[in-house]
């Protein structure tokens, strides 16, 4: 008898239960099959879209260069051209798969794990990698899909709102010999007690317009003042744009100094017609509930569960079995060098 006919002579006396499971198993796994051939391709597109150039260095100049025998495909190789650089590459170089010694396969189920939500070692575990791996793998896919969404841009009516974390040093102390705690570590969790907003708090500020456009970016230690605004939004809005805030000062000045005709309103009045500051407030309280998952963000990681979150406000259409191939893809398509060691002296990166 064949191997298969045997596997389907066993799989008869299966359960119906196990049987299921079986099917579960193997649909998965076929899904994940034909997904990474489209990341690859797609990526492929994605990287070359507007003509072949080198990742290291941008060059134009690149000739192929024999083929990349990897360990999910065969990859076409590129050698650069620029005498200064003549570094070789494929699509795939400089993307966080690259240089992985796991497969295509595991980082796109590492990715529908990402989108499920699951923890760090949940993910380690349904994909058979290290918690250590684990983590390093959810933050280069985020910093690859930050480098691919970027800020962004809005127009029209758009809304403005600042939201407070604690700054927290979570995760420093055991990764590098050289940090020394700017102030008494805070027992995890524990509200910053100073009233009102200090230093102790970073400012997040978001925007959202009524296209659906957003920007969400960590912007400074506690207060925002006009040039925080000014900085985040100078050459991110468009001409037609009018602001919706809060009446908080410094989006007075702000608005002045970039000419943006601004509507405040008023604590206790929820809308002023078509301007209001609504979207922006559910948006907050969404992520609010979204980051508490993951039991307080080390503030030099935030701006990554930042885009995280906005990623998945802006693709939340989508179906669940295409998002993860999704992530990938576009992960893939940003060019991004990070490397443990990168995360590991990561510093807050404020807009
Ligand atoms: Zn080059």
């Amino acid at each position: 008898m064949s191997t298969v006919q045997s596997l389907m002579s066993d799989i008869s006396k299966l359960s119906n239960y196990h049987k299921e499971q079986l099917l579960n198993y193997l649909e998965e796994d076929l899904t994940l099959n034909s997904y990474a051939t489209e990341v690859t391709k797609e990526v492929a597109e994605g990287r070359f879209s507007k003509g072949k150039v080198c990742p290291f260095c941008g060059h134009s100049k690149i000739l192929k260069h024999g083929i990349f025998h990897g360990k999910n495909s065969d990859k076409q190789r590129y050698k650069c051209q620029n005498s200064e650089c003549k570094k070789t590459f494929t699509e795939y170089t400089l993307s966080p798969a690259y240089n992985s010694k796991k497969n295509l396969k595991q980082w796109l189920l590492y990715a529908k794990c990402m989108i499920n939500g699951y923890s760090i070692r949940k993910c380690a575990a349904i994909v058979g990698i290290n918690i250590a791996t684990s983590f390093f793998w959810r933050h280069k896919l985020l910093e690859a899909l930050t480098n691919y969404i970027g800020v962004g841009s809005v127009s029209g009516v758009v809304e403005v709102d600042e939201t407070f974390f604690p700054e927290s040093f979570k995760g420093n102390h055991k990764n590098s010999k050289n940090f020394v705690m700017p102030r008494k570590s805070r027992k995890r969790g524990k509200e910053v007690k100073k009233r009102g907003i200090s230093n102790e708090q970073v400012c997040v500020v978001c925007s959202q317009d009524r296209l659906g456009n957003m920007i969400t970016e960590l912007v400074c230690k506690g207060r925002v003042k006009h040039s925080d605004l000014q900085r985040l939004f100078e050459n991110r809005v468009e001409d037609d744009a009018i602001f919706c805030t809060d009446s908080h000062r410094s989006y007075i000045k702000f608005a002045q100094n970039l000419g943006i005709e601004l509507h405040q309103i008023k604590s206790g009045r929820h809308t002023d017609g078509v301007y209001h500051i609504q979207h922006i407030s559910a948006f907050h309280s969404n992520l609010k509930g979204w980051i508490q998952r993951f039991k307080g963000v080390a503030t030099k990681y935030l701006q990554n569960y930042l885009y995280w979150f906005k990623w998945l406000q802006m693709f939340s259409d989508d179906k669940d079995i295409v998002k993860g191939k999704n992530l990938m893809v576009q992960a893939s398509t940003a060019i991004t060098e990070s490397v443990i060691k990168d995360l590991q002296t990561k510093q807050a990166k404020f807009v």
